[in-house]
């Protein structure tokens, strides 16, 4: 048996706690042996604390979203989506004064092994930038020092690649060739927006240098029970069915 590392790169729970428990026994059966978590742990869903303690028992290297850092300190959220607001407002409740100091801890940029994981952009991390076309993608390559970037931030899986040219587009399997550079985006677990409600991860083989979508349907009716009992906003709830 080889002992190479086979990564789960997850992003974007957003406190889905459902979504979380569902992917983490995909990536099981599917032989991950190692995690890395590309932030916004926390927000929107209604297990926020209890999807912290899950990816902390992973022991794994995890950066900040934007979620995770305004939950984590008591900001103010003057020019946030009023939706993302009242979710944000409602999470920092859920946390203790512990849980948001490892929130606040966490860095903006990480590198795993051979790879490097972000939440936003890798130009200006800090800006919570959103990467859907080429120039922002080209802008990340230029602070890409490894031949895999992972990030995530937009909910919406999708590959860019930089060769003698820059492609992009949706995927669901990649080899890596050494020679190219890849910014990929592995989609939400807990909030995907790209029309296809199942949660969204990568698993990624090391070894045989491979790169694989996997989308995993889960129990989206329990998820929207909990938020409509939290008292969290109803569109929390109902986008969950939709995917988007
Ligand atoms: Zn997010």
């Amino acid at each position: 048996m080889s002992s190479a590392p086979i990564y789960g790169i997850l992003s974007d729970i957003h406190g889905n706690l459902e979504g979380l428990e569902t992917v983490l026994k995909d990536a099981h059966e599917h032989g991950v042996t190692h995690y890395a978590c590309l932030g916004d742990i926390v927000g929107y869903n209604a297990n926020p604390s209890e999807c912290l303690e899950t990816i902390r028992g992973l022991q794994c290297v995890c950066v900040c979203g934007n979620h995770d850092h305004y939950c984590s300190f008591d900001d103010d959220l003057t020019g946030f989506h009023p939706l993302a607001a009242d979710a944000v407002d409602w999470t920092r409740r859920q946390l203790s004064a512990e849980q948001q100091k490892f929130l606040a801890d966490l860095k903006l940029v990480q590198r795993v092994e051979k790879f490097t994981i972000v939440h936003s952009t890798l130009d200006m991390p800090e800006m919570w930038g959103y990467v859907f076309e080429s120039l922002e993608a080209e802008a990340s390559f230029t602070y890409q020092m490894t031949t895999v970037c992972f990030y995530g931030h937009t909910h919406v899986p999708l590959a860019f690649e930089k060769g003698s040219e820059l492609t992009a587009g949706t995927y669901e399997r990649i080899k890596v060739n050494l020679e190219k550079k890849y910014f990929i985006n592995v989609g939400s677990i807990g909030q995907p927006r790209d029309g296809d409600p199942r949660a969204s991860y990568v698993i990624y083989d090391f070894e045989a240098k491979e790169i694989k979508l996997r989308r995993v349907p889960y129990d989206v009716a329990a998820a929207q029970e909990k938020i409509r009992k939290s008292g969290l906003p109803e569109r929390l709830a109902a986008r969950l069915v939709i995917g988007r």
